[in-house]
């Protein structure tokens, strides 16, 4: 099976900003876009993108996951790298535009069309360090994908990192490529050190979240994770999987947890640990690292209630269960 985001459709909805105006969307080959090698995205990271998924229900027809939430963010995003206001109108109608013309090839469950509209600055101007980029490109790639998650696998090993940060705080809110590059370096010492697999970034001591997802520690019955702020990406996942609990009567608590706790937590039974994102729903946590010492957690594989809480998502994703929140769109 093909790695994750490797595959694409053979087609994509593009769209200009230029003057004042989004261009009217169009469909064009999604292996090449042609851009000057001046453009602001290229040198000043003026870039941004959202992921959403679209899911075959079991009567055939395709549904889209919280679409509404993912385009206020693409918009929340652009406004706050100083790129063209995103139309909301435009880019929900090419989302819809793209996965019709491709609805014969969304997969299956657990597979589904993964969706992924990014958004850039093309101003040709390398003078530009300090200033927006006037004119700017979006599109919506697609891209159908498997299972991403394998829960036979152990939990993830996960190096608690005090020192570093993902992105500068400020930046933290921005789904944009720049923050990715940023974490890149201590997620590759990580590997390299420890054999962990992703670094929950912990600035002044309290958890964040990694390079791409949230840290939820669901201790027997109750969520403790990060309460909003402008530091980290406020996930779409992150938000059904706490409305879902809520349901469930699971007691949330939305603060900061240091790492003396986590760790502390971590060591008594029926505690567990999961990253959340759209990619996997939840990824179960079966390891900390801290200061060249590991904390299992439980058996160091899935916990019941991550399991169950991943279970109810795609429950209402896959159209098994009844859709409460009225998060599914129709195509
Ligand atoms: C995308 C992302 C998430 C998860 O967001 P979802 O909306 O749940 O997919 C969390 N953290 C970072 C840094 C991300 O890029």
């Amino acid at each position: 099976m093909a790695a994750f985001g490797t595959v694409f459709m053979p087609q994509m909805a593009i769209s200009r900003f230029e003057g004042s105006q989004w261009s009217q969307p169009e469909m064009v080959a999604s292996d090449s876009i042609t851009l000057h090698p001046g453009a602001h995205v290229l040198h000043y990271s003026s870039t941004c993108f959202e992921g959403l998924k679209a899911f075959r229900q079991p009567d055939g027809s395709i549904k889209l996951f919280r679409m509404d939430k993912n385009i206020d963010r693409f918009a929340q995003s652009s406004a706050l790298l100083s790129l063209p206001k995103i139309d909301k109108a435009v880019t929900t109608q090419m989302i819809l535009d793209s996965v019709r013309q491709y609805a014969s090839e969304v997969p299956a469950p657990p597979g589904s069309m993964y969706i992924r509209p990014t958004h850039f600055g093309i101003d040709p101007a390398i003078g530009k360090a300090a200033a927006p980029s006037l004119t700017s490109l979006q599109y919506i790639l697609l891209s159908p994908v498997g299972e991403y998650f394998n829960s036979d696998a152990g939990g993830l090993r996960l190096l608690l990192d005090e020192t570093g940060m993902r992105c500068a705080p400020h930046n933290g809110m921005i789904k944009s490529g720049g923050n990715y590059a940023s974490a890149l370096r201590p997620i590759m010492q990580a590997r390299e050190k420890f054999k962990a697999d992703q670094v929950l970034f912990c600035p002044g001591g309290y958890a964040q979240e990694t390079g791409a997802a949230n840290f939820l520690l669901i201790d027997n019955g109750e969520i403790i994770t990060k309460a909003l702020d402008e530091s980290f990406l406020h996930g779409i996942t992150r938000d059904s999987i706490l409305t879902l609990a809520r349901d469930m009567g699971m007691t949330i608590s939305e603060r900061e947890i240091s790492v003396e706790e986590l760790l502390e937590r971590a060591s008594k039974p029926g505690c567990e640990a999961a990253l959340s994102g759209t990619a996997a729903v939840l990824a179960p946590v079966g390891t900390f690292i801290h200061n060249d010492r590991e904390y299992q957690l439980g058996d160091g594989k899935e916990g019941p209630l991550t399991k169950k809480l991943r279970q109810a998502m795609n429950d209402i994703q896959w159209g098994l269960a009844e859709d409460p929140h009225n998060w599914l769109f129709d195509l």
